[in-house]
């Protein structure tokens, strides 16, 4: 794995590849969005009226716009690309921002899809990054399988039932990503 990340891709072609960030409202920051009839655990609780998910915001409004969903599509077989982690990589270098917020629509894919978000959090280093997801058994695997969470990342469990509990809140591992450090970079995402 790369320590020290250098840029070899233009915007231009970075943009070819992963296709655009996106612009979440009341963040200060950029984000990246898939379709969230495309989330793995989402798209079952849709379907429930008492999760979360069922009145799920990207699942209407200016997301379900035409072009919007055709972006959104682009991104998320974008994910396969070798080149992915570059190109994202390099749009958020470019961008300038301090913050990044993962996923204002969809979540993880998959433990590869994790996996590329964590290189693109090590590539920039100086960037806070916020993952907010539902897919806690795939976060949960990686790290059972020796991954590191690095400390600009803040991964945050999301519930999935309105007022619901997160599951297994007494593990280890599920205190650590609710850590000060992600207490620490809402409270600094929400002076901004
Ligand atoms: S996981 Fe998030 S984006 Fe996906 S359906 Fe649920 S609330 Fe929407």
């Amino acid at each position: 794995m790369k320590t020290h990340w250098i840029p070899s891709l233009r915007v231009k072609e970075a943009l070819a590849i992963c296709g655009s960030l996106s612009e979440p409202g009341k963040m200060p920051c950029h984000g990246y969005a898939l379709p969230a009839q495309r989330c793995r655990l989402g798209s079952f609780l849709q379907q429930l009226p008492t999760s979360i998910c069922h009145y799920c915001y990207a699942l209407r409004g200016r997301y379900v716009f035409r072009k919007v969903q055709a972006a959104m599509e682009k991104r998320i077989e974008s994910l396969s690309d070798p080149r992915w982690v570059d190109a994202i990589t390099t749009l958020i270098h470019r961008s300038g921002d301090r913050y990044f917020r993962w996923h204002d629509s969809g979540d993880l894919q998959s433990l590869d899809h994790l996996g590329k978000i964590i290189q693109v959090c090590r590539n920039l280093p100086r960037i806070k990054f916020w993952l907010p997801t539902r897919e806690y058994q795939t976060v949960e695997a990686y790290r059972r399988l020796g991954g590191r969470i690095p400390t600009n990342l803040c991964i945050r469990l999301s519930a999935h039932l309105i007022g619901g509990r997160l599951p297994g809140p007494k593990s280890a591992s599920t205190r650590s990503w609710r850590s000060k450090r992600c207490a620490f970079a809402r409270a600094r995402l929400a002076r901004l």
